[in-house]
């Protein structure tokens, strides 16, 4: 059986281009690029290369990009960072659907004191600018918001709300981990002071990330030891995995085109279908601005576990939630902050496409999903008409 791999949002395939790039530092080219013999020499120019690939797709000069191990890293270096930088400061703000790279690490800081305001979002999922703008204080360290989020694929305005931070002199942080490589980020005029990447969402290796540090951002690093990095971020490169996100970014700017035409229609047809053949279901974020590749669906009185295990017997991978709290069976944080009733909330689905994805693949999506869920509701006591209206109060 062939797989529909449609959680791209959860991790991607490496880019066959990518791994080519990759392979001679894994073989042969196993130099460490700190030494001083040609041998190690030759990686660090590949490193150095890889650096100029990951500026040109954020529009950042090379001094900037610090390269880590992943997306979680770079987050929480990014607010670990501004607090050791800001010493008396101690509060951070942050939005209510974040990633548990950013919510879980709020979390744990309020029991070193930090007092954290999470800025709630509408049904849409779309922040609420007025309460962003009330919640930034003299005490504040930093502003930690989303590009896009990884369940619905809303944008936020981070470029107004980055704005807004430095004039009341307070540092900015994005996760832009769901954004590069799927929408166009120019960071030359922009006010953002750090944002993260993760290697293994555009097609590169698991195991490689990016944090970018505006110049003249104060910074404290969060691996402590070696030298490299510029001293931001110590521990012996991972040479494949950076030469390799740099391929991978080198391509995602050719390929950034494609995401937003292709790839969005594909999207939008998989949602327009699925609507129109299940009876009681929405895409979640569906009235927002979002990424061209995320579509969210629930279906209403049946399980999303359910769907999704239902789905990978025809060999389709998607996701319930994120990828890293779906093994909870609460309804997603996401899904709850944006008040999506719990029946709804239960039957989401997430189908996050790529640039591998085809026609045929969402053809058979259409044509599998609304059967699943009509098998699924059959059992769902739920579903019957009268406790239907038990559910909605009527
Ligand atoms: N931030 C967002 C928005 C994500 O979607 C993810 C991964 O799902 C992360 C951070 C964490 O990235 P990594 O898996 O590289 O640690």
């Amino acid at each position: 059986m062939k797989t529909i791999y449609m959680d791209n949002n959860a991790t991607t395939r490496i880019a066959p281009e990518v791994l080519e790039t990759m392979l001679p530092y894994l073989k042969d080219l196993y130099g460490n690029p700190s030494s001083a013999y040609s041998f190690g020499g030759q990686v660090g120019r590949e490193i150095r290369n890889a650096r100029e690939q990951v500026a040109a797709l954020l529009g950042a000069s090379v001094e900037e990009i610090v390269f880590t191990s992943c997306g979680s890293e770079s987050d929480n270096t990014a607010i670990l960072s501004a607090l050791q930088t800001a010493k008396d400061k101690t509060h951070i703000v942050t939005t209510r659907v974040e990633h548990p790279a950013v919510k879980v690490l709020c979390n744990e800081l309020t029991k070193r004191g930090c007092r954290i305001t999470e800025i709630p979002v509408d049904r849409e999922g779309r922040l609420d600018m007025d309460r962003y703008k009330e919640s930034l204080t003299p005490d504040t360290a930093i502003a930690s918001i989303m590009w896009a989020n990884n369940e619905t694929g809303v944008i936020f305005p981070v470029e107004e709300a980055a704005k807004l931070a430095r004039n009341r002199g307070i540092l900015f942080h994005t996760d832009a981990v769901q954004a590069v490589g799927k929408i166009p980020i120019d960071l030359q005029e922009s006010a953002i002071d750090m944002l993260s990447i993760s290697g293994h969402k555009l097609h590169a290796p698991k195991g490689v990330g990016v944090l970018y540090v505006r110049k003249g951002t104060k910074f404290a690093p969060f691996l402590i030891g070696g030298h490299q990095e510029g001293g931001r971020r110590g521990g012996t490169e991972n040479t494949a995995g950076i030469i390799g996100l740099g391929r991978a970014c080198e391509l995602a700017l050719d390929r950034m085109e494609e995401e937003n035409t292709r790839v969005k229609a594909l999207r939008d047809r998989l949602e327009k279908e699925l609507l129109s053949r299940v009876t009681n279901s929405r895409v979640n974020g569906g009235g927002a601005e979002r990424l061209p590749n995320t579509t969210n669906i629930s279906f209403e009185f049946v399980e999303g576990e359910a769907i999704l295990l239902l789905m990978d017997e025809f060999g389709i991978c998607a996701s319930s939630g994120s990828a890293c709290t779906s093994g909870s069976l609460q309804p997603s944080h996401v899904l709850r902050a944006m008040g999506v009733p719990f029946t709804m909330a239960h039957g989401s689905v997430r189908l996050s496409l790529s640039v591998y994805n085809t026609d045929e693949e969402v053809e058979a999506v259409i044509d599998k999903v609304p059967s699943i869920i009509e098998k699924l509701r059959a059992f769902s006591p739920f579903w019957k008409p009268e406790a239907q209206a038990c559910a909605s109060g009527t």
